[in-house]
This record gives C-alpha cells, sequence and structure tokens, in this order.
C-alpha cells in the first residue's frame, strides 16, 4: 500500500513545468515574507503558524526536486535578479517585465519552458 505521502509526490512530479515553477515562485514569496520580522509579525496576528516555516520550506524542496536543473537554475536566476518575481505573463510575444518582443522564431509550446531573450524571465503565455 502506497503511503499518503508518496501519492502526493506523485501528483507532483505529474504537473507540467511551468505550474510547478508558479508554485515553486509561491512558495518562494511565502517564505521571504514569512523570514521577514515585520512581515511575519503582521502573518502571525493574522493566524498564520510560524510554526509552518519548516513545512513551507520542505514542501519548496520537494517541489524543486521534480523540475530538470536547467529550469531550476534559470528560474532561481531570475528570481534573484528580480525580487522573487521570475515568472512574468506574455502575450502577443510581448514580455509583461521588460516590454521585450520575443523574435518570431521562438517556440510557444505550452510544454516547454519559455524565457525572455531581453530580461531572462521566465514566460507564462496568457
Ligand atoms: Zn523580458
Amino acid at each position: 500500500m502506497p503511503s499518503r505521502k508518496e501519492s502526493v509526490e506523485e501528483t507532483a512530479a505529474a504537473r507540467d513545468p511551468l505550474t510547478t515553477l508558479v508554485l515553486l515562485q509561491d512558495l518562494d514569496l511565502l517564505l521571504r515574507e514569512a523570514s521577514d520580522p515585520k512581515q511575519a509579525e503582521e502573518a502571525t496576528r493574522m493566524g498564520f503558524k510560524m510554526g509552518g516555516l519548516a513545512e513551507l520550506r520542505a514542501a519548496r524542496e520537494q517541489l524543486a526536486a521534480t523540475l530538470d536543473a536547467r529550469t531550476l537554475r534559470q528560474y532561481e536566476a531570475a528570481a534573484k535578479r528580480y525580487a522573487g518575481r521570475a515568472i512574468v505573463p506574455i502575450k502577443n510575444r510581448t514580455c509583461f517585465g521588460c516590454s521585450g518582443v520575443l523574435p518570431t522564431g521562438a517556440h510557444l509550446e505550452t510544454q516547454r519552458i519559455l524565457t525572455c531573450q531581453s530580461c531572462g524571465r521566465i514566460l507564462y503565455p496568457l
């Protein structure tokens, strides 16, 4: 009998990489807020338990492990550069992060992770 924990991990691995990246960014932003003493105080007042921080970190690591190394590196480099906002929408081939226009030869399939050639952010097609 597979444990409940194992089945959760299988679900995470089956997600498409872009969805995983969006979740990863959400977790990183939560961790960022929770690690800031001023924000943490506010969060505690709102009933968010700081004991959840270790759990949040563990979930983050588990999620990151489902991504391939190259995608994870691209995400982490962009997150560092843009204060945690590594993933931005793209519409009409225009990056919402820097207004850069993607060359017409670039692929727009959803299964492939697309990065902006001007700013390096990961693009989420709208
Ligand atoms: Zn850009």
